[in-house]
């Protein structure tokens, strides 16, 4: 969101943007410019680093495989499944359809779509996700029943509206079933806050594979069900929902915005919202370590995943399956290649327990491996030793 654009914008200015920063530069000076022809050549040259990379296995040093996904919304973003050589798509935002439609997309249209996207994957799995509207995601042809929210990220959106727009979501999970004939359907519900909202929604596609069947249409060989976690709420009541579950992905977006109670669209908030805080190390080790040993496959999909210092964390906290930039996560496991031992898991752990940093440890001091790894020796040089973070410069 830039704001007040239009007074500081006159017809024919050169803009620079830069989408990575979400930065516009206006007008920009002779030196502003040759610099960032250079950072688009240094770009070019990741890119083909990245490219280089697409066939080399994701595993750690010491051989623990990682599962690198990507996620997508459109038809167009499967290309990238063979571009990076990643696994499947972790999170296929099925609102995008939506988003870029005038009216509702009815179910026909949906199917086509659905299909066309299973068919751009080949054998690599699809995990679709059911609408995600609401909130900062509003449609035009819905929007009388979701612009008057005070506070629409934590109102009626997502599965909340998907259950009580009944059939919505029936729409849906036909057009996905009948998509899916004969192959594996992976669908995954949005804001799972309580268990029971996981059974209804069940219910509702398992409602739709009855009917399907009755009319002896061709049905999936296979549906298995996952649940997103982003509403904080749902780790407290995991030991419910995980018998109920195929798979788990963690949405670190939302989740992050909601225990920091930080909107995550406000940049002046930016500084508030740190993947790197204890906070959210801890959350996301206690959800890991209570899925264990119940057969669940659990994943990270929300941006965390595809920044090289988080993904390092993520790894180290056993989050192992990552789906959004496979290349950069690649690149975490090239270039140091760290190796996701005993010890380093151990160090992470170390990182997320000890933390007395007094919130003083933010991404922005993460710019590059030697700096975090200065950062953390001057800060935690008092404190027992620094075993911990040795392996990013290793
Ligand atoms: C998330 O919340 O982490 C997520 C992946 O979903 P979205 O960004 O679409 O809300
Ligand atoms: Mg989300």
């Amino acid at each position: 969101r830039v704001r007040g654009v239009r007074h500081k914008v006159r017809d024919g200015d050169m803009l620079l943007l830069n989408a990575d920063e979400k930065s516009v530069i206006v007008r920009p000076s002779a030196s502003t410019e040759e610099t960032f022809q250079h950072e688009l050549v240094d770009r070019q040259k990741k890119k083909a680093r990245y490219a280089a990379m697409r066939d080399d296995p994701a595993v750690t040093k010491d051989n623990v495989p990682i599962t690198l996904m990507i996620n997508a919304g459109l038809r167009d973003d499967m290309s990238a499944l063979a571009t990076t050589g990643a696994e499947g798509v972790g999170l296929f935002r099925t609102e995008f359809q939506f988003l870029i439609s005038a009216t509702l997309p009815q179910r026909e249209r949906q199917q086509r779509f659905y299909r066309d996207v299973l068919d751009a994957a080949g054998d690599k799995p699809v995990i679709f996700r059911t609408l995600d509207i609401g909130g900062d995601k509003a449609l035009p042809y819905l929007k009388d029943e979701t612009s008057e929210e005070e506070n629409p990220a934590l109102g009626w959106r997502a599965l909340r509206l998907s259950l009580d727009h009944a059939g919505l979501m029936k729409t849906q999970a036909r057009a996905l079933i009948e998509a899916s004939a004969g192959r594996t359907l992976n669908v995954m519900f949005p804001m799972v806050s309580e268990p029971w909202e996981f059974d209804n929604a069940k219910a509702i596609f398992e409602g739709q594979m009855t009917f399907l069947g009755k009319l002896k249409k061709q049905l999936p060989s296979k549906v298995r069900y996952g649940a997103m976690l982003e509403v904080p709420a749902l780790a407290e009541t995991l030991d419910i929902l995980l018998p109920k579950i195929q798979f788990l992905s963690i949405g670190t977006n939302d989740l992050t915005q909601f225990l920091f109670a930080a909107d995550r669209a406000d940049p002046r908030l930016a500084e508030r919202y740190d993947w790197l805080s204890p906070a959210i190390l801890r959350f996301i080790k206690r959800v890991v370590d209570t899925t264990d040993g119940h057969g669940v496959d659990v994943a990270v999909c929300g941006e965390m995943g595809g920044r090289s210092l988080e993904a390092l964390a993520l790894i180290g906290l056993s989050a192992l399956t990552d789906s959004l930039s496979s290349h950069v996560v690649k690149e975490v496991l090239y270039r140091p290649r760290p190796c996701r031992d005993e010890l380093i898991a151990h160090k992470i752990r170390f990182l997320a327990k000890t933390c007395g940093l007094n919130g003083s440890f933010t991404s922005s001091h993460a710019t590059n491996h030697f700096g975090i790894a200065m950062f953390l020796f001057q800060t935690l040089k008092k404190s027992t030793s620094l075993w911990g973070f040795g392996f990013l410069w290793a």
